[in-house]
C-alpha cells in the first residue's frame, strides 16, 4: 500500500498568544482593544476539526512534532535575534519585529512549529509518509533572519530545508507561496542562492507593503531563483490556476528540484480579512492538484506543505480539507458550503490579470 499523506498537529501549537487587539493592530490609543488578534487559534482549529468529522483524518499518518534545536534555528536565524525572542517569551510579552507578536512560551512554541516542520521533511524523506501539511502555529513566511514580522517568529520552512541539505544532503529545493501576502522571508533568505526557487503568488503590495514586485529576481549566483507574480485585488480561480500553469509547474519543471515545499495560505480565499482576493476551496483543490502531480513527476511526490495564514474561521476549514484531500486522495463526501461563488463572473482570468502572469511567464527562462 502506498504511504500515507502526513499531518503535522500539537494542541500547543494553540496556546500561542498574541495579544489584545483589534485586527492585526495592537489596542491602544485610539484602537479600542477587541477580545483577540487576528492571527488567533480558531480558524486551525476548525481545520483540524473538519478533518476529523469528514473521517479524513482517520486516514492520514500524524507527524509527531518535536522542538528544533537551537543549532537548528541557528541555520537561519541570527543570536541576537534568538535571545531577544527568548527574553520576551519568559517576559510573556513583546514585539518579535514588526507586528510579530510575543506571548508566554511563544518561543517553545515556536521551536515546536518549526520542529514539526523538520519532522514532516524527515518523514517524508524517509519514506514513512508520501507527502504532508504541517498545521503549524506560529507561522514563519515573514519572518526574516533577524527579527519576526507578520505575525511569523522562526522561518520555519526554510530551517526545514536547511535541516534537509545539513542531514539529508539534498540539494535543489522548490518553495512555492500561496499566501495572499508576500513570501519575502523565503525570499529574503534564498536571494543569492542557486539551488532553493523560490515562487510568490501574492495580492500585489498588501504586505510587507512594495515587497513582492515582478523585478525581485533573486542577485549574484541566485539570479534568476526568484519569481513573484503580484496579482491585483480581486483575482479568482481562473486567475490563481493560470498562474500555477503558466509560471509555477513551467518553473519547477527547468528547475528539477528534489523536493517541493508549499507556504500554505488560506488568506487568498474570498471570505478572507486580511486579503482581497476571491480563491475557493476548489482553487486550492486543484492548485494541489497540480503540484501533487508535479512533485510525482520530478521528485518521488515529495512536497511538503506548511500552514501559513488563513483568517476565515468559517472558510479555512473548507480550504484545508480541499487541499488534504488531494494530497492523500481520499474524497470524503464533505462539499463546499459556500461554493456557490465559483460560478461568478469575477472568479475568471480578466485582461489586467494576464498582463501580470505573462511577465511573471517570462521569468521562467531565468530559473537557474
Ligand atoms: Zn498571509
Amino acid at each position: 500500500m502506498a504511504a500515507k499523506t502526513g499531518l503535522v498537529w500539537h494542541e500547543r501549537y494553540m496556546w500561542h498568544i498574541t495579544g489584545i487587539a483589534a485586527g492585526a493592530m495592537p489596542a491602544g490609543g485610539f484602537i479600542e482593544p477587541g477580545l483577540f488578534h487576528i492571527e488567533e487559534p480558531t480558524s486551525k482549529r476548525r481545520i483540524r476539526n473538519l478533518l476529523e468529522v469528514s473521517g479524513l483524518l482517520d486516514e492520514l499518518a500524524l507527524v509527531r512534532p518535536r522542538p528544533a534545536t537551537e543549532e537548528e534555528v541557528l541555520r537561519i536565524h541570527t543570536p541576537g535575534y534568538v535571545e531577544r525572542l527568548k527574553a520576551m517569551s519568559r517576559q510573556g510579552h513583546g514585539d518579535a519585529g514588526e507586528r510579530a507578536p510575543v506571548g508566554p512560551d511563544s518561543w517553545p512554541i515556536a521551536q515546536l512549529s518549526a520542529g514539526g516542520c523538520i519532522a514532516a521533511a524527515d518523514a517524508i524523506v524517509n519514506g514513512e509518509i508520501r507527502n504532508a501539511y504541517a498545521l503549524v502555529r506560529p507561522p514563519g513566511h515573514h519572518a526574516e533572519r533577524d527579527r519576526g514580522r507578520g505575525f511569523c517568529l522562526l522561518a520555519n520552512t526554510a530551517i526545514a530545508i536547511e535541516h534537509l541539505r545539513a542531514v539529508h544532503g539534498m540539494k535543489r529545493i522548490a518553495v512555492f507561496d500561496w499566501d495572499v501576502h508576500h513570501g519575502n522571508g523565503v525570499q529574503g533568505l534564498y536571494f543569492h542562492d542557486p539551488d532553493v526557487l523560490t515562487m510568490s503568488v501574492h495580492e500585489e503590495s498588501n504586505y510587507p507593503v512594495n515587497s513582492g514586485t515582478l523585478t525581485e529576481t533573486g542577485e549574484g549566483a541566485g539570479r534568476g531563483g526568484n519569481i513573484n507574480v503580484p496579482l491585483p485585488p480581486g483575482s479568482g480561480h481562473d486567475t490563481y490556476l493560470a498562474v500555477v500553469e503558466r509560471v509555477v509547474l513551467p518553473a519547477l519543471e527547468k528547475f528539477r528540484p528534489e523536493m517541493v515545499f508549499v507556504a500554505s495560505g488560506f488568506d487568498s480565499c474570498l471570505y478572507d480579512p486580511l486579503g482581497r482576493q476571491m480563491a475557493m476551496a476548489e482553487t486550492y483543490r486543484l492548485m494541489t492538484r497540480a503540484l501533487k502531480d508535479a512533485a510525482e513527476r520530478l521528485c518521488g511526490g515529495r512536497l511538503l506543505m506548511t500552514h501559513e495564514g488563513g483568517y476565515s474561521d468559517f472558510y479555512a476549514p473548507y480550504c484545508g480539507l480541499a487541499v488534504m484531500e488531494e494530497l492523500s486522495g481520499i474524497k470524503t463526501e464533505v462539499g463546499d458550503p459556500f461554493g456557490f461563488h465559483i460560478h461568478k463572473p469575477t472568479q475568471r482570468l480578466q485582461p489586467h490579470q494576464v498582463v501580470v502572469i505573462d511577465m511573471a511567464a517570462a521569468l521562467v527562462r531565468n530559473v537557474p
